[in-house]
């Protein structure tokens, strides 16, 4: 009898504890863990660093209101500004709750500048931004919104497809009342799909034309997942507003909003707060967190040890080109996509004690901490590959 609602299709395993890439289940069973808490756990499980700051912040300090200075907050958001286009951060504690204050942010730069009618948000239709009201609704997806009616107003959409033009009509979905394009740069629930270098270059051209704002969703493929610290810096496109949560508190919960000096004169007094974000426990994690990304060589071997295991598994995908449709993704933020329903195959990976998570369009999502080892990547090339042998 369990009294939690019903709101998840939980598998029937717990785990005592965990340590870096594995997991240890309850009946004393070894997972390698290719999930890490849906790429938040960037570190892998209980890192000795992050333990250890945790538990010298704890003594110390838990919780103060955003009333007083919070100077572990200034400490983190300083390290964020150096290392990206940011001039600004406001912290929250959950990604869905980022990518509504980054949609606040955009709605009160125009409300400040006199064009409080522009508050139009164009988003990708079936993409994710949480499961707030009005992230379900920018997320355009029938599946999220179904009952959770009436509709929040504000969001329009656009089609990302697979062939090209990549955004086919998007000129004629943007109107004179369209505030912000808000995209994933990798859509990661809908199934791992990059955004093309190209195509970001595409839309900060309109952006930039049509003066709005590029909000640029790096909850998931923030961080350091996509082998950058930001998975658009590839591209060498500068957004206005960058919403991140996941891989940032290393299993901790933290978001933010980044923004840029234009955006951030709304952001008055009173204009937004948050009770928990910015708490100095969180803050001193993340900052944790920043320092060893930050370290030299650390997203060199994040990008080398991908590198490799995007080879590898195109290999796999070769040998089994009747089971595995496409290997895609970019950094460790990988999707395995099969030509029929994964559902089979994620369970034998598991009988097998490797763990990895469904994406969208029939996608094996594989997320493994960002400073796995290669003998880790290896175990689980092992198992995919005796997976697809094996799989009928
Ligand atoms: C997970 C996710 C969110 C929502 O984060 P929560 O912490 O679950 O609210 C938003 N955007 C993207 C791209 C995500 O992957």
């Amino acid at each position: 009898m369990s009294f939690l609602a019903k709101n998840y299709n939980r598998k029937k395993i717990s785990f005592k504890y965990g340590k870096g890439s594995y997991l240890y289940s309850k009946d004393n069973k070894k997972y390698l863990d290719f999930v890490q808490g849906i790429a938040v756990n960037s570190l892998g499980h209980a890192n000795p660093l992050l333990v250890k700051t945790i538990k010298d912040q704890s003594k110390k300090l838990w919780h103060v209101s955003n009333a007083f200075q919070i100077p572990e907050g200034e400490k983190l958001a300083k390290k964020l500004c150096e290392r990206t286009f940011a001039d600004y951060v406001m912290f929250q504690n959950s990604g869905a709750e980022a990518t509504e204050a980054a949609i606040k942010v955009a709605r009160k730069y125009f409300y400040s500048i006199g064009k409080p009618k522009k508050n139009r948000i164009l988003c990708i239709k079936n993409s994710f931004h949480g499961r707030t009201l009005a992230a379900i609704f920018a997320s355009g997806s029938k599946k999220m919104t179904e009952g959770f009616g009436p509709k929040i107003p504000g969001f329009d959409h656009i089609d990302f497809k697979d062939s090209k033009p990549r955004f086919p009509n998007i000129r004629k979905r943007i109107n004179k009342n369209t505030a912000a394009i808000m995209v994933e740069t990798i859509l990661g629930e809908g199934g791992i799909k990059p955004i093309p270098d190209k195509c970001l270059k595409y839309l900060r051209k309109i952006c930039n034309e049509k003066k709005i704002l590029l909000i640029l969703d790096e909850v998931q493929c923030g961080i350091g997942r996509s082998g950058n610290f930001f998975a658009f810096e590839g591209s060498k496109v500068k957004p206005d507003i960058v919403p991140i949560a996941k891989g940032i508190g290393g299993g901790f919960p933290i978001g933010a909003v980044l923004m840029n000096k234009k955006v951030a004169i709304g952001m008055t007094p009173g204009s937004h707060g948050s009770t928990f974000g910015g708490n100095p426990l969180a803050m001193s994690v993340g900052s944790k967190v920043m320092d060893v990304i930050s370290k030299k060589n650390f997203l060199n071997n994040v990008k080398k040890l991908s590198k490799y295991f995007h080879f590898r598994l195109s290999k796999i995908k070769e040998a089994y080109p009747h089971i595995i449709k496409q290997v895609r993704g970019k950094g460790l933020l990988i999707g395995i996509q099969l030509f029929e329903d994964q559902t089979k195959f994620i369970k034998k990976l598991m009988d097998n004690k490797l763990l990895t998570i469904r994406a969208a369009e029939n996608v094996v999502r594989i997320l493994p901490p960002l400073n796995v080892k290669k003998s880790e990547i290896d175990l689980a090339l092992k198992i995919i590959n005796k997976v697809c042998s094996e799989y009928k």
